[in-house]
């Protein structure tokens, strides 16, 4: 592409050949700027890994089912203060998920095959978690997986 040219999208080349159209849109999520930068446009995406960890005991029926805490007597959606370490509670798995916000100190770096790592959960959910909920203490992650959200590094909201 040379500078005097207008410059139109038209047509992308895939593995079963060439695809034209009048609009393009592309959503290849955090694959958007490899796909871009090498055409000189800054889709402002940063890949951002999140991690979520299941644990499921006969201790946390308590969470679970407790008459009370609202119609469906079980624990809501809850964000601790401390390090946004937040729980989702899935009671037809009799168990919760958990997850933390990731922000400074947690590196933008695509990975091939995202990988959830349980040191994440020992070492930056569990402190807080526990602290707040004894009822967590000593307990594992039985099931965990990783993604990656793709953020915008304009208003850093993830898509
Ligand atoms: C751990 C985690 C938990 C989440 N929880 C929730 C939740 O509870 N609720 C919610 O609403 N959202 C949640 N999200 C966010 C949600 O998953 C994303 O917002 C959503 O998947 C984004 O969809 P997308 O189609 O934009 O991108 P993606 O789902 O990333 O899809 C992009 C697609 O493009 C393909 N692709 C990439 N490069 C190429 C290429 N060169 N050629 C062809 N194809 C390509 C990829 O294979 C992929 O299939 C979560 C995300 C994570 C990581």
């Amino acid at each position: 592409m040379e500078v005097w040219q207008d410059k139109v999208f038209k047509e992308v080349d895939t593995n079963r050949g060439p695809i034209s159209a009048d609009a393009i849109v592309l959503s290849a999520g955090t694959r958007n700027p490899q796909l871009l930068d090498p055409v000189g446009i800054d889709c402002m995406v940063k890949p951002s890994k999140n991690q979520l960890f299941q644990l499921r005991e006969p201790t946390l029926q308590q969470l679970l089912n407790t008459k009370g805490f609202n119609e469906q007597n079980v624990i809501p959606f809850t964000i601790l203060p401390k390090g946004q370490v937040y729980l989702r509670p899935a009671p037809r798995e009799k168990s919760l998920w958990f997850a933390a916000a990731v922000g400074v100190g947690q590196p933008f770096r695509l990975e091939e095959d995202p990988a959830a790592d349980a040191e994440f959960y020992t070492e930056n959910i569990y402190p807080v978690l526990s602290e707040y909920f004894p009822c967590f203490t000593n307990l594992r992650p039985v099931n965990m997986w990783a993604g990656f959200y793709d953020i915008n590094s304009l208003d850093s909201t993830p898509s």
